[in-house]
C-alpha cells in the first residue's frame, strides 16, 4: 500500500515508521518550510514508550529522555508536599517500560531520522494540503504550490486544525477551554540548588497549577504554567510572553516556581491557548481517514495527547496490513482507538476541574492525578484489534 500522510508532527512522522515496517510505502506531506516542533517538554508514558520500542527505537529514546525517580504535588503557597507518586523502576516494573520525559525537538528528530532511514526523500516541506479528491484506487490531495499527491490511502495527520478534517467532513471549530498555558525551557545552570534537587512536580493553585521536569540529561528545566482567563484571540504556539505577565498570574506561588519563572531567558518564554475538540463520530470517509490530534486533540492534563497519537498510528498501520481490505482495516482502527482516545480526552477534561478549585478546598489530587495510571498497560502492537 502506498500512503499519503498530510503533517509532519508526531503522528505523521510515527505513522510512516510503522506503515514502512510492516512493508507499505508512504509519503509525508508538511505546510512547514521546515521541520520543527513547536512547545517544549513532553511525558512519553509507559503505553507510547512501548510503541516507539517496537518501532526500534529504544536506544534512542534513551539517550534523550530523562526518567524522573518520583512525581510529586506540591501546595502552591507554601511549597508543602501534597503527594508524591513513585515513577522510575516502578513504571518499568508495574508496566515494562519507563515514563520518560523529553524536549519535544528530540523526540521529533530522532522520528524524521528514522523515518529518512528509512527513505530519504519522503519527507516533502512546504506542501499545504488545500483540495481533495478520490481516485479510482484511493485518493488525492492537491497542495497549494500546486503540487498533488495520490495514494491507496490518505491519512490526515494535520492537527487540532486539520484541513483534512475539514475537507472530508466540513468545518467543525475546536473548543477554546478558557485555559492558557505558558511555558519556557530553562537552563539547569540558573537555578540554584534547591531547585537542582528537587524532583519533578506539580504545584496545585487556585485556578491555576504549574508543572515543571527536568530534560535534555538534567541540563535546562521545561515549565508549564496554566492559568483561566476569559477570552482568547491569538493564535499559535510561539506567541511570546513576558516575565511581568506570568509573574502577575504565579507572583503568589512559592519559591522553587517564582525563582524558575524569574531564570527563564526573556526570548524562551511563550504562551498559547488550549483548545480541544469532541472525539469524531467517524474518523474516515472512503481512502481518507484522520490520526492523531486531528481526530481527537485534547487538553494536556494527562500528559497522553501525543501518546494517543503514537498509538493510533502503530494501530492503523497493523489494520491496514492485518486486515482483508481497507474498509474492514479502517472500521478495525477507528473501532480500536474511539474509545481508548475517547476515556483519555474526558479523564483529561476532569483533571482540568482544579481549575475551578481551590487546593485548600476538599479533593484530593493525589488521588485524581494517580487513577489514570490504568492507560499505560495498553501494548498497540498486540492488543486484538
Ligand atoms: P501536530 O503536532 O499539531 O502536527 C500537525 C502537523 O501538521 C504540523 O506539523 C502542521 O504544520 C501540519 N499541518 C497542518 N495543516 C497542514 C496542511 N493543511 N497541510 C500540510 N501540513 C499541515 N502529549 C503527551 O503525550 N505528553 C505530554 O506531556 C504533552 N504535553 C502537552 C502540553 C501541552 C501544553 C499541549 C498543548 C499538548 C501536550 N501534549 C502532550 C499533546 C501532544 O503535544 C499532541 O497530542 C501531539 O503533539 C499531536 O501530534 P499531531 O502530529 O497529531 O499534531
Amino acid at each position: 500500500m502506498h500512503v499519503v500522510i498530510v503533517g509532519g508532527g508526531i503522528a505523521g512522522l510515527t505513522l510512516a515508521i510503522a506503515l514502512r515496517r510492516f512493508g507499505h510505502t508512504a509519503a509525508i506531506y508538511e505546510q512547514a518550510d521546515e521541520l520543527r516542533e513547536a512547545g517544549a517538554g513532553l511525558t512519553v508514558w509507559p503505553n507510547a514508550c512501548r510503541v516507539l520500542f517496537d518501532l526500534g527505537l529504544k536506544d534512542k529514546l534513551d539517550a534523550i529522555a530523562v526518567e524522573p525517580p518520583v512525581q510529586k504535588i506540591f501546595h502552591y503557597r507554601s511549597g508543602e508536599e501534597l503527594h508524591a507518586f513513585e515513577r522510575g523502576t516502578k513504571m518499568r516494573a508495574d508496566y515494562g517500560a519507563p515514563l520518560y520525559q523529553m524536549h519535544r525537538q528530540d523526540l521529533h528528530g530522532t522520528l524524521i531520522d528514522a523515518v529518512r532511514e528509512g527513505d530519504p526523500a519522503s519527507i516533502h516541506l512546504s506542501h499545504r494540503a488545500v483540495g481533495i479528491e478520490r481516485t479510482a484506487t484511493g485518493g488525492r490531495v492537491v497542495f497549494a504550490n500546486g503540487a498533488v499527491a495520490e495514494g491507496d490511502l490518505v491519512v490526515g495527520c494535520d492537527g487540532i486544525r486539520s484541513s483534512i478534517r475539514e475537507l472530508v467532513f466540513g468545518h467543525e471549530e475546536p473548543l477554546f477551554t478558557n485555559v492558557i498555558a505558558y511555558r519556557a525551557v530553562v537552563p539547569a545552570e540558573r537555578l540554584g540548588d534547591a531547585f537542582r534537587a528537587d524532583p519533578t512536580g506539580i504545584h496545585l493553585g487556585p485556578q491555576s497549577n504549574f508543572v515543571h521536569y527536568f530534560i535534555r540529561n538534567r541540563t535546562a528545566v521545561n515549565f508549564l504554567a496554566f492559568a483561566l482567563v476569559d477570552t482568547w484571540e491569538e493564535e499559535g504556539w510561539r506567541i511570546p510572553a513576558t516575565h511581568d505577565e506570568v509573574l502577575a498570574r504565579f507572583g503568589d506561588y512559592n519559591a522553587i516556581v517564582t525563582d524558575l519563572i524569574r531564570a527563564a531567558p526573556a526570548e524562551a518564554l511563550f504562551k498559547w491557548g488550549l483548545f480541544d475538540r469532541e472525539v469524531r463520530e467517524i474518523w474516515s470517509d472512503g481512502p481518507f481517514v484522520l490520526l492523531g490530534d486531528a481526530a481527537h486533540p485534547m487538553l494536556p492534563f494527562l500528559g497522553q495527547g501525543a501518546g494517543m497519537v503514537i498509538e493510533d498510528a502503530l494501530i492503523l498501520a497493523r489494520a491496514v496490513t492485518e486486515k482483508p481490505d481497507l474498509r474492514t482495516a479502517l472500521a478495525a482502527y477507528q473501532a480500536a482507538r474511539k474509545p481508548r482516545a475517547n476515556y483519555a480526552l474526558r479523564t483529561s477534561r476532569e483533571h482540568g476541574r482544579y481549575f475551578n478549585s481551590h487546593p485548600d478546598e476538599g479533593g484530593s489530587p493525589g488521588e485524581a492525578l494517580g487513577h489514570t495510571l490504568d492507560l499505560n498497560d495498553y501494548d498497540a502492537m498486540r492488543v486484538p484489534i
